[in-house]
């Protein structure tokens, strides 16, 4: 039996805090428990908000957690060309469509559609799809395109549901409900998903699943906010023919007041812990991940 494979793949679009810790923390220590391997992704396809500075940041805070990772580290902005291929088996397989409403007019859309009744959001609490362009004929599409207009790519969630029809997950961990085990997929909660964008050929749905599968990850270990969007994340391997890793979803640490913590709270940062003189035997336990 190869070994399992476990990775942390964090954003470099802040400093890592608690939370970052306790999923780190997490999968090194399943990693060295069950002979695998753990590896680092760095997230920084948003190139608006990642930074290099942050990415030097993770680095540091890692090797004070004591965790060791495999070289090289995988960067997704270094990939970009993988993701398009994808893009275009999507595309040839008609299961993605061009948008071109901005944020605003579909924010307005929202507003409208919430007039006749909530409008559904998905599990984040963003507000669906509203457009209607997936019924835009393909010559409207193509001038739009050739115009140089913006435009999202969004996957055609009920063409891609009759293509997939019914999945499940297995997961390891719990959802927020307590869902365990074998999990239905019900990747129809976030609507017609962004895939890609004109200007960044890929998002955080499609390249994690991709890179999952092409570091032969065997094993995703990450916080209960990114429970229900594995189901999407099990729609598009069904739909690009990648391998299902299994799924261990942990709880979040939470602040005094019960939110999850952010990276912009200055106080559950690691580096500043670090800087506090905080030991790892304290910043584990403040995870809630106590010395194996
Ligand atoms: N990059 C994502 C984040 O920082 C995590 C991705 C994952 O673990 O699937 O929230």
């Amino acid at each position: 039996m190869p070994p399992p494979v476990f990775r942390f793949a964090p954003s470099p679009n802040g400093y890592l805090h608690l939370g970052h810790a306790r999923s780190a923390l997490l999968n090194f220590d399943l990693a060295r428990r069950n002979g695998g391997r753990m590896l680092l992704r760095i997230e920084d396809i948003d190139t608006t908000r990642c930074r290099p500075e942050y990415e030097q940041a993770i680095y540091e805070d890692l090797a004070w957690l004591g965790i060791a990772w495999e070289q090289p580290v995988r960067r997704q902005s270094e990939h970009l060309a993988l993701y398009t291929e994808a893009i275009d088996r999507l595309t040839r397989d008609r299961l993605i469509y061009p948008a071109f409403e901005s944020r605003a007019e579909v924010a307005r859309l929202v507003a409208e559609k919430d007039q006749a009744g909530a409008w559904p959001r998905d599990p984040d609490g963003a507000p669906l799809y509203p457009g209607a362009a997936r019924h835009l004929s393909a010559e409207w599409r193509a001038q739009k395109v050739a115009s140089g207009a913006p435009y999202a790519l969004r996957l055609d969630m009920a063409a891609a549901l009759a293509r997939a029809g019914d999945l499940l997950w297995t997961e390891q961990g719990e959802g927020p409900g307590g869902e365990t085990d074998k999990v239905p997929a019900r990747p129809e909660q976030w609507g017609d998903v962004i895939l890609a964008r004109k200007d960044t050929p890929t998002s955080y749905h499609l390249s994690v699943v991709i890179d999952d599968a092409l570091q032969g990850v065997t094993h995703v270990v990450r916080g209960q906010d990114l429970f229900w969007a594995t189901g999407v994340h099990r729609l598009l391997q069904v739909l690009l023919g990648l391998p299902q890793p299994v799924y261990r979803h942990h709880s979040l640490v939470r602040d005094a007041t019960g939110q999850k913590l952010s990276k912009s709270t200055r106080s559950t940062a690691l580096r500043e812990l670090r800087a506090a003189g905080l030991t790892l035997a304290d910043v584990r336990r403040l995870a809630g991940i106590p010395e194996s």
